[in-house]
């Protein structure tokens, strides 16, 4: 038997799970709408990150925590 004519790659759209040809122009998205989509995942990962920090309840805790710590270490 001859070897699999299969060229064209397939790839699962990291977004939505769509089979996503290599050729395609939004690769390795289906679409220009799912690469938003994940590109706002990863800007939202990042933001829930950092926030809890600027979160005045936290920054007690930690100041709370690095006071007493913070003492013998200054000097
Ligand atoms: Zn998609």
């Amino acid at each position: 038997m001859a070897a699999k004519k299969k060229s064209a790659k397939l790839l699962h759209c990291p977004t939505c799970g769509m089979l996503v040809r290599f050729n395609d122009e939004d690769f390795p998205f289906c679409s220009d709408r799912c690469r938003k989509i994940d590109l706002g995942k990863w800007a939202m990962g990042v933001y829930k990150i950092s926030s809890p920090i600027l979160d005045p309840e936290v920054l007690e805790d930690l100041g709370a925590l690095g006071g007493s710590h913070g003492g013998d270490y200054e000097n």
